[in-house]
């Protein structure tokens, strides 16, 4: 018998996460020495972690041999004294990633719905289809979440609703007013999941936290560790929420999901506001020069809030391989239904330098 057979259904229809190419896995396949690599695949910080969180990891390995905090008291506390909120209103992921997985856990069931927007983050769909919920895809004219259609979108079996603000991979923003109007628009048997993965790289922040502090029941905030933090490898996000729909979250978790080094080196760097205003500082100078550079060559591009820029390059898988050879990795968009488009992570002003020298080249321009 085939175990297929036996295994949940709605497992053969999961299409595996396609992640940005390790720098290693390059260095091998094409015979290139990592350090001739620039990776602007995943949108992570190109100035590593802070220099304090790395110092806390150290520190942390020599308590290594004892299971961490599973409570995460230190972190968490840190984290709601920031948001002037309470422990209760926080909740911690291995990645933000594994408390879009707990969502699910606790609220889908087989036939319910999830509403996303067209291009949103493809997490979001992965988790649905693990838990046997239909995806509503509401179109995103111009790459923008249009929330007045997704609110529209509800029916009796929508239990989520995500809005990634800034959305990857389009680095589009919602403003305010519309968050507020959709906010209200929506029911409270109705889970909001706000990502806000690209919050720090905002120069004018919009605040979805204060619908938490107002007492909305069925909101969720998850943030993350591994962009402006620079600590992707470690793998810690947080979620926050009313003390009840914490509480349900909470009974979903693996007992210790995020370790000790993770937890000492995410609250090194969450006190450590130099490192990532400088980060930020960076970040918009080299979308600047980038944003820059695709206007000269013609080339269509997503004006962006966050640390990445979607371009239209035509056809983008041969041209992602080229690029490859040529020692840049970027990311094709055509697993995101936009073949013309990749989407390239602002690095260092070297490293985006050299990504421009290799997209002309393998552009003829
Ligand atoms: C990168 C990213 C995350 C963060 O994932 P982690 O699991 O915290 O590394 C979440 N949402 C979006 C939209 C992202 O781009």
């Amino acid at each position: 018998m085939p175990l297929w057979d036996i295994a949940n259904p709605q497992l053969k229809d999961l299409v595996a996460y396609e992640p940005g190419k390790p720098i290693d896995e390059v260095a091998r396949e094409l015979g290139l020495q990592p350090s001739e690599i620039v990776k602007l695949a995943s949108n992570e910080n190109p100035l590593g972690p802070s220099p304090k969180a790395k110092a806390a990891m150290q520190a942390a390995l020599d308590h290594a041999h004892l299971y961490p905090d599973g409570g995460g008291y230190r972190l968490r506390t840190a984290i709601a004294g920031k948001f002037g909120l309470d422990l209760r209103n926080v909740i911690l992921g291995n990645g933000s990633n594994e408390i879009i997985e707990f969502i699910g856990h606790a609220f889908l069931r087989p036939g319910d719905e999830v509403v996303t927007a067209k291009h949103a983050f493809v997490v979001y769909k992965l988790m649905a289809t693990l838990f046997g919920a239909t995806t509503v895809e509401v179109p995103d004219p111009d790459f923008r979440h249009d929330l007045e259609a997704m609110a529209a979108a509800i029916t009796p079996r929508t239990r989520e609703i995500f809005v990634a603000n800034p959305n990857n991979p389009t680095g589009t923003l919602v403003g305010q007013d519309a968050l507020d109007r959709f906010v209200n628009a929506v029911p409270e048997r109705v889970i909001i999941v706000f990502d806000e993965a690209y919050y720090e790289f905002l120069e004018h922040p919009v605040d979805v936290i204060k619908y938490i502090r107002e007492g909305r029941p069925n909101i969720v905030v998850l943030r993350t560790f591994s962009k402006i933090q620079g600590l992707a490898a470690l793998r810690v996000g947080y979620g926050l929420g009313s003390e009840e729909v914490i509480s349900i979250l909470q009974k979903t978790r693996q007992p210790f999901n995020v370790n000790a080094i993770a937890q000492a080196g995410a609250l090194a760097g969450l006190q450590d506001d130099d490192h990532q205003e400088k980060t930020r500082r960076l970040t918009w100078e080299g979308r600047d020069y980038l944003q820059g550079v695709f206007s000269d060559l013609g080339l269509e591009f997503v004006p962006t809030f966050a640390n990445f820029v979607l371009v239209k390059v035509g056809p983008a898988t041969p041209l992602f391989r080229e690029m490859l050879r040529r020692g840049v990795i970027v990311r094709d968009m055509t697993s995101y239904r936009l073949p013309d488009w990749i989407r390239v992570s602002i690095g260092t002003r070297a490293e985006n330098e050299k990504f421009v020298r290799v997209l002309r080249e393998c552009l003829g321009r």
